[in-house]
């Protein structure tokens, strides 16, 4: 089998698919492979509605094989280490693959074993969390089981994907216990390492209002530090003061977002940033092309491009990759047209046909694509759109590259 491939793509989830189809509509002939270790491709933005009880989960999973585009080779193996100097990959089979170019885009790592207790008990004890794709129906099993006390949902202060996933699931949960008639007999904390609930001030004054809407407490720049599930207790870690103090919590639900970092074997290659124990690819935040090896690109999760962790930013970030790879490839320099600005959208469920969609840049400025919708307010109409068209998009366009 062959060892050496023109575009070398790293990861096959949403970044690397959309890229190596984007690629291909541009030049068929080019000879792309994509290292991708899971039989399985998710569409991940439709685990909130599975965890509210609002989707199929299995409308959430294709076959990888379905995914990946027909001209291009899959090489189903982990990356397991990165020499960029020897524009070499090692799989974990053992398999050594050069390339001229590298795509990186494997995603992000959950860090569950960050949480004393938690690994055990994830998925009983009333401990779910939306995170995964076997786990999300369980959210909504402790939410319909629900019937009165205390609903934790916890976010860590480190960088997650879809930062605004941890606050969607408790506005959901909370709509649902309205509707059952026992949100006056439910107690809901959000416990989050955040000092907001969202970075841009217009979205977060709307949100805190939301809050009060259903009775929330929220408590900021807060840590989740232990789980004993049999226990059904939480160990948070309160800001207090100047200080911190552990406060033990008992739940009856406890929704969870781990900590997350880049994948293990990106920390530990010469990709990563120096010095950041996050280990995320060290591309230019505009041109996401390595700042070292230049023959290196990076985009979504994994790069090191802030808190612009979603599908969305992915779906702006693709087209300038592969046009400042294509530009690479024929040795120009990028073009200024051709520069990511930061952008990314969180589309927020705050209750049952209702969502509010923040789109923003890198400075927390509004970007909002359909002007005439107030990004303050919440809309039934983007509550249809990401129930029903998203999905559509995703699987029919965006990742063929036509979207
Ligand atoms: C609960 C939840 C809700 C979300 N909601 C939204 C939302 O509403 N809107 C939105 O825009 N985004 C949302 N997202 C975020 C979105 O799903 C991600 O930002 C997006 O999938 C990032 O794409 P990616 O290609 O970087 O990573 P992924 O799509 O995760 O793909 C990474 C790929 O790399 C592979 N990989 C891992 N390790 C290796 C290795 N060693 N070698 C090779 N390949 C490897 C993985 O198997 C995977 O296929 C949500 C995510 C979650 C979990």
């Amino acid at each position: 089998m062959k060892s050496h491939h023109q575009v070398l793509i790293v990861g096959g989830g949403n970044a690397g698919i959309s890229v190596a189809a984007r690629l291909l509509r541009k030049n068929a002939k080019l000879d792309i492979a994509i290292v991708e270790p899971s039989e399985k491709h998710y569409y991940q933005p439709g685990w909130t509605l599975v965890g509210g009880g609002a989707f199929d989960v299995n409308k959430t999973v294709r076959n990888e094989a379905d995914c990946i585009p027909p001209e291009a080779r899959w090489i189903r193996d982990g990356a397991e280490k990165i020499e960029p100097e020897n524009n070499l990959l090692i799989t974990k089979s053992g398999q050594r693959i050069t390339y001229d170019f590298m795509v990186v885009c494997c995603g992000i790592q959950l860090d569950w074993h960050l949480i004393k207790g938690l690994p055990e008990t994830l998925g009983k004890n009333g401990v779910c969390s939306n995170y995964l794709f076997d786990i999300a129906p369980y959210t909504y099993e402790c939410i319909r089981s629900f019937t009165s006390g205390k609903a934790v949902f916890t976010q860590p202060s480190s960088v997650i994907k879809c930062g605004a996933a941890p606050q969607k699931i408790m506005y959901l949960a909370a709509d649902n216990f309205r509707k059952r008639g026992i949100l006056e007999k439910s107690e809901i904390s959000f416990y989050t390492g955040k000092p907001g609930l969202l970075r841009v001030k217009e979205i977060n004054a709307a949100l805190l209002k939301i809050a009060q809407r259903y009775g929330l407490n929220l408590i900021f720049q807060s840590s989740l530090i232990e789980v004993r599930g049999g226990a059904k207790e939480a160990v948070i870690e309160v800001a207090k003061g100047e200080g911190k103090e552990q406060v033990t919590v008992q739940f009856d639900m406890l929704h969870v977002a781990p900590p997350m970092s880049a994948p293990d074997f990106i920390k530990d290659s010469p990709l990563a940033v120096k010095d950041d124990p996050l280990g995320w690819v060290d591309v230019d935040g505009e041109t996401m092309q390595h700042r070292q090896y230049k023959n290196v690109f990076s985009l979504g999760d994994v790069a090191n491009l802030g808190d612009t962790k979603t599908g969305a930013a992915v779906r702006i970030q693709a087209p300038i990759l592969v046009k400042n790879l294509l530009d690479a490839m024929e040795k120009k320099a990028p073009e200024e047209a051709s520069k990511y600005n930061g952008y990314t959208a969180c589309p927020v469920t705050t209750g049952y046909g209702k969502l509010l969609l923040a789109e923003f840049d890198h400075d927390s400025k509004l970007m909002p694509t359909l002007p005439i919708l107030d990004p303050t307010k919440e809309h039934y109409s983007l509550w249809l759109l990401i129930r029903y068209g998203m999905p559509w998009l995703y699987w029919n366009k965006i990742l063929k590259g036509k979207a």
